[in-house]
């Protein structure tokens, strides 16, 4: 079987010339959750948004990077674009519709499915995520933690097979992120996560994959990463107190 995201010394520099990701190499077997942990410049978005042909501009299809076997060209991409949910960092980006209801039905909507279907898919994904009846609600007058959730609804309703999470615990209140937890849990997807919160990634991804100046660092499983003191310290990181009490296990 295919590796869900399969990546090879993928470089990718800004038109302005920084170069953001340099020799990346990794793979997410399907229906893993692997965390991807690095400090602030370290390339996670930049790598998040490759994933679903966000990046790079002129999609002229180098093979560096493959979902489910098939490389990102203009040919897969509307394929890929199916099967890859990215939750942005910043909701203000995603979200773009007068309504809730419009705004998560959108992406259904592109699948070409009925009216009554998209109905359904937004009804349940708003139920998903703890927003059931917000269809009315106006996305611009939500607080950041809901239009996060919004998000993640529009994904939902889309029955992505790989979700592309960036930061999507931040805003959210200690309820909304236990909530978050729950839902991620249940998903039969799979899925990576950049993120701040290493206490999602211990809860959550089996594996990690530490970010900085472009570089994979390291990766492997994530308590045996994440206790690694120096090597958290050294990339502008730290050991999180959830594992404070635990030890890699060797
Ligand atoms: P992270 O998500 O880990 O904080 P980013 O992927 O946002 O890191 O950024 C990686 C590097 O690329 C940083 O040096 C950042 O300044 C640079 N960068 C990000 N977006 C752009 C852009 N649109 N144009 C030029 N440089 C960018």
């Amino acid at each position: 079987m295919s590796a869900a995201i399969d990546v090879r010394n993928l470089t990718y520099r800004y038109p302005d010339g920084v170069e953001a990701l340099s020799a990346i190499e990794f793979a997410v077997q399907p229906r893993e959750c692997v965390g991807l942990i690095g400090p602030n410049g370290a390339g996670k978005s930049t790598l998040l948004q490759h994933l679903n042909g966000l990046l790079p501009e002129d999609l002229n299809g180098d093979a560096n990077l493959k979902i489910m076997g098939q490389p990102i060209n203009r040919a897969t991409l509307p394929e890929i674009r199916r099967q890859v949910g990215l939750l942005f960092q910043d909701p203000n980006d995603q979200l773009f519709c007068p309504t809730v209801f419009e705004d998560v039905a959108f992406g259904p909507r592109q699948l070409g499915l009925s009216e009554s279907e998209v109905r359904l898919r937004v009804e349940e994904s708003l139920k998903q995520i703890g927003l059931p009846g917000f269809e009315n609600r106006l996305p611009h007058h939500l607080s950041l933690g809901e239009r996060r959730r919004v998000c993640l609804a529009g994904l939902l309703a889309c029955k992505p097979s790989i979700l592309v999470l960036d930061e999507p615990t931040s805003g959210l209140d200690p309820g909304g992120k236990r909530e978050l937890k729950s839902l991620l849990r249940q998903l039969d997807a799979t899925i990576i996560i950049a993120t701040h919160d290493l206490e999602l990634v211990v809860e959550l991804c089996s594996r990690a994959l530490l970010l900085n100046h472009g570089r994979i660092v390291a990766q492997g499983p994530t308590v045996e990463l994440l206790s690694n003191e120096s090597l958290m310290l050294s990339n502008g990181l730290e050991r999180p107190h959830i594992l404070l009490h635990q030890h890699p296990h060797h």
